[in-house]
C-alpha cells in the first residue's frame, strides 16, 4: 500500500469512527421511562407497597437489558398549582403537615393512608410530578410513549383523602394537567389493576373530555365500582374468572370504547395485582395476560392517538409477577413481543 492509499485509509477510519460515536451518543429513544430514587425513601417494613417493588422492577429490567434501550428521566416534584389540579389545599397542606411532624419514624395511619413518615409528601409529590413529566413529553411528541415507574401510587387516592397506598391522585393530576395546558384534548384511561380506582372516578366524574375504564375485581376493596355512568365504565369482574374470558372481554370493551370516544391520547393505570399468584386480589391473569393487554391498549393508541400512550405503576405486589409484568409492559411499547412468563398460567385456567 503506497503512501496515499494509506493516508486515504487513516482518513476513512477516522471519519467512520467519528460518526459511529457521533450516532451512537444522539441515539433517539422512541420510550421513555421517569422514576427517582427519592420516592423510594417512602417505605415501611411488614408492608406490601413497599420500595422493593421499584428495585426488583429496575433490577428487572437491567437483568433483560431493557435499561439501556429506553430514556431514563428522572422525576421533579409537582407544585402545588398541579396538585391542586385534583386535591384541595387543605389536604396537600396535610400531607405536608403530616411529613413533617413524624421527623424520623413512619407510623401506620388510618388518616388518609396505611402508612406515612418523614418523605411521604415529597415521595408523592414526586410520583405525581414525574408523571406529569412524562405525559408532557409524550404530548410534545418528544417520545413515542412511556412508562412512569412511580410509587407510592395513585389511583385510590380522592380530592380530600389517601387511601390504599395512594396519596396523590398521580393519573387524575396529568391528566388535568394536559387538559389544561391544552395538550390533549381526549384522554382515555384504562385502569388495569384489580382495584377500583375510585379516586380517578370521584375527580374526573362528568368530564366529557375524559372516559375512565376501571376492570376490577368485584366485592373487594374499596368496595366501590359496581356501576358505570356519564364517562365512567366500571366492569366488576368475578373471582378466578378464566384468564380467556377476562381478556375478551378487556379487548372488546377497550375496542368498543376506543372507537366510540376516539381519545388522543391514553393512560393506564397499570397494576399488575390482577396476577393469579398477588396475594391482594382472586383474579386469573398470568404475566402474559399482561402483556397482551398491554399489547392491545398500545394498538388502539397506534390507531386513535398517534401512539401516544403512558403506563403510570399503580399495584401489584408479587414481586416476580410485578417486574415481569412491567418488563413486558415495556417491551410492547418497544414493539417487542419476546414476552417472559416465569410463572405461568393459574391452575384453574
Ligand atoms: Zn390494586
Amino acid at each position: 500500500m503506497n503512501k496515499i492509499s494509506l493516508k486515504i485509509l487513516i482518513v476513512f477510519i477516522l471519519i467512520s469512527t467519528a460518526f459511529y460515536f457521533f450516532s451512537a451518543s444522539n441515539t433517539k429513544h422512541s420510550t421513555a421511562i421517569i422514576w427517582n430514587p427519592i420516592s423510594q425513601q417512602h417505605t415501611m417494613e411488614g408492608q406490601p407497597e413497599n420500595a422493593n417493588r421499584v428495585r426488583y422492577i429496575i433490577e428487572e429490567l437491567k437483568h433483560q437489558k431493557l435499561w439501556n434501550k429506553v430514556a431514563v428521566l428522572q422525576a421533579r416534584e409537582a407544585t402545588d398549582a398541579e396538585l391542586s389540579l385534583a386535591h384541595s389545599k387543605t389536604y396537600i397542606n396535610r400531607v405536608k403537615q403530616w411529613a413533617e411532624e413524624q421527623k424520623d419514624k413512619y407510623l401506620t395511619a388510618e388518616k388518609w393512608s396505611p402508612y406515612n413518615g418523614p418523605h411521604s409528601a415529597i415521595s408523592a409529590s414526586t410520583a405525581a410530578g414525574g408523571l406529569i413529566q412524562l405525559t408532557e413529553a409524550v404530548a410534545k411528541n418528544e417520545y413515542k410513549n412511556g412508562f412512569a415507574i412511580i410509587r407510592p401510587p395513585g389511583h385510590h387516592a380522592t380530592s380530600e383523602k389517601g387511601m390504599g397506598y395512594c396519596i396523590y391522585n398521580n393519573i387524575s393530576i396529568a391528566s388535568l394537567n394536559l387538559l389544561n395546558k391544552k395538550l390533549a384534548s381526549r384522554i382515555l384511561i384504562v385502569d388495569m389493576d384489580a382495584h377500583h380506582g375510585n379516586g380517578i372516578e370521584e375527580i374526573l366524574k362528568g368530564r366529557s373530555d375524559v372516559m375512565y375504564m376501571s376492570f376490577h375485581q368485584q366485592w373487594m376493596f374499596p368496595y366501590t365500582g359496581e356501576k358505570s355512568f356519564e364517562n365512567i365504565q366500571n366492569y366488576n369482574l368475578k373471582f378466578l374468572m378464566p384468564e380467556n374470558f377476562h381478556l375478551d372481554l378487556f379487548n372488546i370493551e377497550v375496542t368498543r370504547v376506543a372507537q366510540n370516544f376516539k381519545p388522543d391520547f391514553i393512560l393506564v393505570s397499570a397494576g399488575y395485582d390482577s396476577h393469579w399468584r398477588d396475594f391482594m386480589s382472586n383474579l386469573g391473569l398470568s404475566t402474559n395476560a399482561h402483556a397482551l393487554m398491554s399489547q392491545k391498549l398500545i394498538a388502539l393508541a397506534d390507531e386513535y392517538s398517534a401512539g401516544k400512550i403512558v403506563f403510570s405503576l399503580e399495584g401489584g405486589y408479587d414481586l416476580e409477577a410485578l417486574a415481569n409484568g412491567v418488563s413486558n409492559s415495556i417491551k410492547a411499547l418497544l414493539k417487542r413481543d419476546d414476552f417472559i412468563d416465569t410463572i405461568g398460567k393459574a391452575p384453574q385456567n
